[in-house]
């Protein structure tokens, strides 16, 4: 099993979700089988229960469970059945182990959010990802983990500390992290500020998770300055710096990160081998 973790910085709404969907969609395009997992670190156990003015419309699983939007975007970009189990909540993963104290599992250990929340974080994960979401009795190949939020805030502590023992859990060879950040473009020249994204990548990696690749949004195509700076700066490839600007139809995404190559740099990263030709796909 394959695990590709996305996480964004600098600011909430990057685009992680469709970035996350789209990698996953071109990854299913030669012939891998994908699943995801959607992890968001609020306190509530789903979206059953928030306010649609405050966080978009709850999307039903088949299962009955009530997740947000981004599930929906998976299903209809991987055409895939998820559950309940592939969106993790701050909640989900507190209540897990709360049932587990009371019923004495810990042994009369103290309780912690390390190594115990995290812990159930990478448990989650790894059981979930191993579920078929396709119809087919055979575990996926790849999994697609969405961190919600923006890397350093307080809620998503324990994940981004459950992913960091993750890599080391599975290896990293098996372990490829996708960071999404922003590119402002200032000033009546247009100077695209590559500041933002070098301070959320180094926030990353004062967690301990160092970025595989960069996908910088932005208004306009990255320019060959821009990606050179950040690759010198975020100590990234070149090559591994995709830019993903503002385009009139989300679906054009996966056209936009199989232009710069990044399907076959991720095949590469993690040895992967597609299974239909992908030069004729997307
Ligand atoms: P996040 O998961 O980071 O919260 P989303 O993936 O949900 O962000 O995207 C936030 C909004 O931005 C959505 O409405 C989405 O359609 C839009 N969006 C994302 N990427 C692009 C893009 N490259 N071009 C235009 N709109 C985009």
């Amino acid at each position: 099993m394959k695990y590709i973790v996305v996480t964004g910085g600098v600011l909430s709404g990057i685009g992680k979700g469709i970035i996350a969907s789209s990698t996953a969609m071109i990854l299913k395009s030669m012939g891998l089988r994908v699943t995801s997992i959607k992890i968001d670190p609020y306190l509530n156990i789903d979206a059953g229960t928030m306010s649609p003015f405050e966080h978009g419309e709850v999307f039903v699983l088949d299962d009955g469970g009530e997740a947000d939007l981004d599930l929906g975007n998976y299903e209809r970009f991987l055409d895939v059945n998820l559950g309940k189990d592939n969106n993790i909540t701050t909640g989900k993963i507190y209540n897990s182990v709360i049932e587990k104290e009371r019923k004495g599992q810990y042994l009369g250990k103290t309780v912690q959010v390390v190594p115990h929340i995290s812990g159930e974080i990478q448990n989650w994960i790894e059981r979930v990802s191993h579920v078929s979401v396709d119809g087919i009795d055979e575990s996926p190949d790849v999994c697609v983990i969405e961190l919600g939020g923006t890397v350093g805030d307080i809620e998503s502590m324990p994940f981004t500390e459950a992913l960091r023992q993750f890599q080391f859990r599975v290896g990293p060879e098996n372990f490829c992290l996708m960071h999404v950040s922003l590119v402002p473009v200032l000033g009546v020249v247009g100077e695209q500020k590559t500041k933002p994204s070098q301070q959320s990548v180094r926030e990353l990696r004062a967690l301990g998770l160092s970025p595989d690749f960069c996908l910088c949004r932005s208004s306009q195509p990255l320019t060959h300055e821009t990606k050179k700076k950040i690759s010198l700066f975020c100590h990234v490839p070149e090559d591994n710096v995709i830019g993903v600007h503002d385009v009139s139809n989300i679906y054009r995404v996966p056209i936009l990160l199989h232009s710069q190559n990044l399907p076959n740099l991720i095949l590469k990263r993690l040895s992967l081998t597609p299974k239909v030709d992908m030069t004729k796909s997307v």
